[in-house]
């Protein structure tokens, strides 16, 4: 019997476990708060990130370690890492953890990137923006996510105020301006690499944000064969460079035919949920498949997926469950502000019966403003 263990107990880690059962697997769960959501289907082990006997408890019972949550420690990664297998590696996590090492490494790949420059004072930020120009984007190296942690900058004259926001943090997770991309797309490409080097990328696939925060993805992204070139190119260059193992994304801006890499995610990622239903083997599955050096599935796209995300409060369940392609995730989460607490997933043959579909159901919950850039793409817009 193979334990997977799973450094954070979030809904990532309640998609692997739920994906792992049909294997045979057992997993455990490691995480700080009583209440995660994964506990509902694997053991907790409730603990500090840090904390040394349960990180050597973890290590005993399990046969494999993976990631829900990239902003595990380092230290706590490296040192389980001496005691089990961990994939993706310490140092592949060292990377996607620093918006600085991530965005520097691409660059050095030849992947295109927004200019960008490490900020670690007030001075800095003034000589960043003076190198860089406005508008562009004041973010905190370490530690963000839902676009928490970050700051537009129209004009010279707010750099007060992004200072005034993010300074305090330039000693302590670090800060990087960013250009601001005025890009006419959002895209990532999720992939997977086994432990022998074989990779494979499920397609391009097309994301919205609502105050920073996924709202919709579309799967297959309507784009050219080019950019689907491009994306898995640059997807292999950084899992080559960084010997990585198991699911990662890379997030994308398509200005003008060429994509830029904003950031990557070293596990499975919010853009990849279409891939339960929407695909020949999901992005849980094939993670799985490839921490545990097994054969890896099939990536293709069984028709057209669109995921929404469910961002505070789940809405009724029953009008998505009774569209034919209707798939429901309910994470077992509280309701609160601006937390993910499910998702559902829309499937069909046909684009234009999958905008159809996410037509009568943004009616029926009141979401048309959630579902309308999604059909808008489908119908060709
Ligand atoms: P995630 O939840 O994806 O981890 P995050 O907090 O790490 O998010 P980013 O992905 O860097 O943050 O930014 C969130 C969103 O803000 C992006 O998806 C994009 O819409 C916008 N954004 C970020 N950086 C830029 C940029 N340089 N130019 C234009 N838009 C940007
Ligand atoms: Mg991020
Ligand atoms: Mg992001």
């Amino acid at each position: 019997m193979t334990t997977v263990g799973i450094l954070g107990g979030g809904q990532l880690a309640r998609m692997l476990a739920l994906s792992g059962a049909p294997l045979g697997l057992r997993f455990l769960v490691l995480d700080s708060v009583a209440d995660a959501c994964a506990a509902q289907f694997a053991p907790l082990l409730q603990a500090d990130y840090r904390d040394q006997a349960a990180l050597a408890e973890f290590a005993a019972r399990v046969d494999v370690v993976t990631f829900d949550f990239e902003n595990v420690p380092a230290e706590s990664a490296g040192w389980l890492a001496e005691r089990v297998p961990v994939f993706p590696s310490p140092r592949a996590l060292a990377v996607a953890q620093d918006r600085m090492a991530e965005k520097t490494l691409f660059r050095d790949l030849g992947i295109p990137v927004p200019p960008f420059a490490a900020v670690d004072s007030r001075e800095t930020l003034d000589a960043a923006l003076a190198a860089i120009g406005t508008p562009c984007i004041l973010k905190t190296r370490r530690l963000g996510y839902d676009g928490k942690g970050q700051f537009r900058l129209r004009g010279p004259a707010d750099a007060d105020a992004a200072w005034a926001a993010l300074g305090a943090q330039a000693g302590t997770v670090g800060l990087i301006l960013e250009g601001f991309v005025a890009f006419q797309r959002e895209l990532s490409v999720v992939a997977v690499r086994s432990r022998e080097g074989e990779l494979r990328a499920w397609p391009l696939t097309e994301n919205w944000h609502v105050d920073g925060i996924l709202s919709a993805s579309l799967a297959p992204a309507s784009a050219e064969p080019g950019l689907q070139r491009q994306a898995l190119e640059a997807a292999g260059k950084v899992a080559a460079a960084l010997d990585y193992v198991g699911v990662f994304a890379l997030e994308l801006f398509l200005r003008d035919g060429v994509l830029l890499a904003n950031e990557m995610a070293p596990r499975v990622h919010n853009s990849g949920h279409w891939t339960i239903e929407g695909a020949e083997t999901s992005q849980f599955q094939n993670h799985l498949r490839a921490v545990l050096g097994l054969p890896l599935g099939e990536v293709r796209p069984l028709g057209h997926s669109c995921m929404l995300n469910w961002i505070g409060e789940l809405p009724p369940a029953a009008p998505v469950l009774a569209e034919p392609g209707g798939h429901w995730h309910d994470y077992g989460k509280s309701p609160r502000a601006g937390r993910k607490v499910g998702h559902a997933t829309l499937r069909a043959d046909d684009p234009q019966e999958l905008a159809a579909a996410l037509e009568r159901v943004g009616r029926a919950l009141g979401r048309q403003a959630q579902v309308a850039p999604v059909a808008a793409r489908l119908r060709g817009a």
